[in-house]
């Protein structure tokens, strides 16, 4: 290392867990980003300034005036340019000792893994639930870390999916809900600084992984809620009925029948949280929440069947009773009515807003 480059990364050097060797071995690694959004922004930032040799940036997109209250590496002159561009040529300016290669393309099945494969560790940045399960799969064949973060209006996640024998993102969430029962940032919102504080927390684990040093978040689901200003860690393990990562595993290659999503077939009859008290005199709660959302209690009298486990689980329902179908935010719940549906199942409702709407009215209820 020469003394530029010693000079530029002192704050790191003098962290006895980095230090020298840590920072040699920073530019020796490749990271892959998926996404150059919002939280591809800090983490495309924070990467480039901690001096990772070789970045790679896939995103088909062009910027957009609406993604300028939260994707920072990009400023008013971009709109309408290729993200994958500007956020490469912003990021040669941060350090013009790293490599960045600008991937503007979609990433997706055909060429998913001979990408993953080039570099280290995957930073998962996208916003789309078939790729996030795309990534995951790619990731898992090709042994590489997949450092997953996700954002909706104040509620962010993160954990390291892939990681040598740590579980993957489908031992969490088996299934894609479909597109239309789980609202985007670009449907729902989201709150732009709660893109910095997710992404950034993707850049340490990557560096983390990179370096070999600490606790990454393997098996376990960082969930961080910026209005009530709270963060709670959710132990998982990996699942040896996963179709990808168990002992039987059914997803072996990249089917692009895998990552597209069935469609509602009609319109769910909504419940208002402030009827639902009302409401369940005369039906029950069907409670969908996996059991990490569901660690701090439900309503009395709630059926609780995790809708990762609902198709196996049929047997305990009677489907000639009146439901009301909840998650935490109303986005699960569609997706279960559906499957309820397909079993025959007619007297469904769902709970606009899911139980984080009911909780908001209720102040004994904590669903976080
Ligand atoms: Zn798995």
């Amino acid at each position: 290392m020469n003394a530029r480059e010693l000079r530029r990364y002192s704050r790191h050097l003098l962290i006895p867990e980095v230090g020298l060797r840590g920072q040699e071995r920073l530019a020796a690694s490749r990271v892959l980003v998926v996404g150059a959004g919002g939280l591809g922004s800090p983490a495309l930032q924070y990467l480039a300034a901690a001096g990772v040799g070789r970045i790679g940036i896939v995103d088909d997109d062009a910027v957009d005036e609406t993604n300028l209250q939260r994707q920072t590496i990009f400023t008013e002159a971009d709109v309408g340019q290729s993200k994958a561009s500007v956020a490469a040529h912003r990021m040669r300016a941060i350090n013009s000792l790293v490599n960045v290669d600008a991937i503007p393309i979609r990433f997706e099945p055909s060429n998913a893994r001979e990408l993953v494969r080039l570099y280290d560790v995957v930073v998962d940045c996208t916003d789309r639930f078939p790729t996030r399960y795309l990534i995951n799969d790619a990731c898992f064949l090709e042994k590489r870390p997949d450092v997953y973060g996700s954002i909706f209006r104040f509620d962010g996640q993160v954990s390291v999916f892939c990681a040598s024998s740590g579980p993957c993102y489908r031992c969490l969430f088996p299934e894609a809900p479909p597109p239309e029962s789980r609202p985007t940032c670009a449907e729902g919102g989201v709150l732009g600084a709660l893109a910095g504080v997710v992404g950034a927390w993707q850049a340490s684990e990557a560096l983390k992984l990179l370096l070999g040093i600490g606790e990454p978040l393997v098996g376990r689901l960082l969930l961080t809620d910026m209005l009530q200003a709270r963060v709670r860690i959710v132990a998982f393990d990996r699942d040896p009925h996963c179709a990808l990562c168990g002992e039987l595993p059914r997803i072996q290659s990249l089917d692009p029948a895998l990552y597209g999503a069935p469609a509602l077939d009609s319109p769910v009859p909504e419940i208002e949280a402030d009827s639902l008290d009302d409401a369940l005199r005369e039906a029950l709660l069907l409670d969908v929440r996996e059991p990490h959302e569901a660690v701090l209690g439900s309503i009395d009298g709630a059926i609780r069947i995790p809708a990762s486990q609902l198709e196996g689980r049929l047997s305990e329902l009677d489907s000639a009773a009146r439901y009301i179908v909840a998650c935490r935010v109303g986005a699960k719940s569609l997706w279960a009515v559906q499957r309820l549906r397909d079993a025959g199942f007619t007297r469904l409702q769902h709970l606009r807003g899911g139980l984080l709407a009911y909780a908001a009215r209720h102040e004994e209820f904590e669903f976080f």
